[in-house]
């Protein structure tokens, strides 16, 4: 047999996630192509039984009541489970419902009373950082930070009292990139689950191959595509998200975070094309950033090769789908990064918000507001400069238009 050349063996093992998540397919109720959204909140039961089974947990496969379960949240659930391999998945109202969930669930697992003690990375999203630093403590629950680049600074500030170890895949806003594998080795040596949030690089890098435990996203993001909907997964082991759930201790079941399932519904059909998307995405966004490179900008992008972690993430990523959509640059001052920002958005580049993964290029400056609840004094530590500008490039337009666009206003606002 004639052995396949690199760009089969490329498409092969694409073919791999994008053929999982084709290969979950719901039909409506008359055949149609796509599943009925199913709106019910609640829903009936032929056998008297069977309702009080349900609540005891003694009977699966029920639908009792939609804040525990429901059919269109578990279609997208089950779609989700295929993109991230794992064995199961949950949808929920969104990313930070995400986080607070599968931590919550970690942390009083097994009967665990309060406290604890969480390893983090240092250089997560903002709103991760205050959730940790700021909430946690209040319930007793301590957080060390670390260095994502350095998998011994996980190992050093494990103690007795830990209870999870937590990272982004690439890190918001620093497009730092994680050892998943040698952190999840850490963890697993100690006993220790690994969540890592992987809403930077859905499809593209696979966590739960690489040794995590439980996948976060913030389905806001790319899951969306579309910046009109507010959304988030978790990605674990069927019992761990069965625990979620639990009638009478799941953190999702008692403290009500769930998705609707109309926003199940979008986000369903939405992932048929993630990938096509996602390659769009990659394409424009290095082309946009070796441009940059090219006219003597410093810019910082995971799939250049002037980035640091760029060999381990070219080891990480997943074939076929490019490198993604972020990357950032220093402006010096955030007054700099946001005056070239509203001029970007006056030239018709980008648009000045936050979030990311729209059609479109969304700009923001996160020292004064994704990670604005990050200290100053921490933020300096994590290596966050004022004047950082951050693009989540989007794939409408012509590149070499819009990095024409980029240089003309760098120079205008006195960059270059
Ligand atoms: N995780 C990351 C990496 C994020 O960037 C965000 C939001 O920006 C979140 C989690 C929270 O997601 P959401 O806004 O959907 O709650």
């Amino acid at each position: 047999m004639k052995s396949p050349t690199m760009n089969q063996e490329t498409i092969q093992a694409q073919r791999t996630i994008e053929q999982r998540m084709r290969d979950v397919q719901h039909f409506g109720e008359e055949g149609g192509v796509v599943p009925v959204i199913d709106v019910a909140a609640t829903s009936t039961f032929l056998n008297p039984q069977d309702m009080e089974r349900t609540f005891r947990g003694e009977l699966q496969g029920c639908y009792l009541y939609s804040r525990h379960s429901n059919p269109s949240v578990n279609a997208l659930s089950q779609k989700l489970a295929a993109m991230e391999g794992s064995e199961a998945a949950l949808g929920v109202a969104s990313g930070m419902a995400a986080v607070a969930t599968a931590v919550e669930a970690i942390c009083t697992a097994n009967g665990k009373g309060p406290g604890g003690h969480i390893v983090c990375s240092r250089t997560v999203y903002g709103g991760t950082w205050a959730l940790f630093a700021n909430l946690l403590p209040r319930r007793g629950i301590e957080v060390t930070f670390v260095d994502p680049t350095k998998p011994e600074e996980f190992e050093r500030a494990i103690r007795p009292s830990t209870r999870l170890v937590y990272t982004e895949t690439v890190s918001n806003p620093l497009l730092t990139v994680c050892d998943i594998a040698a952190v999840a080795k850490i963890a697993h040596a100690r006993g220790l689950p690994l969540v890592v949030d992987n809403t930077f690089t859905p499809m593209l890098v696979s966590p739960i191959a690489l040794g995590a435990d439980v996948v976060i996203h913030s389905c806001t993001k790319f899951i969306s595509g579309s910046s009109d909907l507010i959304a988030g997964a978790v990605c674990a082991s069927r019992d761990f998200i069965n625990q979620l759930i639990d009638v009478n201790t799941g953190p999702v079941m008692l403290t009500g975070p769930v998705m609707d399932a109309r926003v199940a519904h979008e986000l369903y059909l939405r992932l048929d094309h993630l990938g096509v998307r996602l390659r769009a995405h990659s394409e424009s966004s290095l082309a946009l950033a070796k441009n940059l490179e090219q006219a003597g900008i410093r810019v910082l992008h995971p799939g250049l090769e002037s980035h640091p972690q760029y060999g381990l993430y070219r080891s990480i990523l997943n074939p076929g789908l490019g490198t993604g959509a972020m990357m950032t640059l220093d402006c010096g001052t955030s007054a700099k990064a946001m005056e070239l920002a509203f001029h970007l958005q006056k030239e018709k580049f980008g648009l000045y918000a936050v979030s990311l993964g729209f059609s479109r290029t969304l700009m923001s400056c996160p020292s004064v507001s994704t990670s604005s609840e990050i200290p100053e004094a921490d933020q300096k530590t994590m290596g966050l400069s004022p004047g950082l500008l951050r693009l989540s490039v989007g794939y409408l337009g012509d590149t070499g238009v819009l990095s024409q666009r980029f240089l003309d206003s760098w120079k205008a606002v006195g960059l270059g």
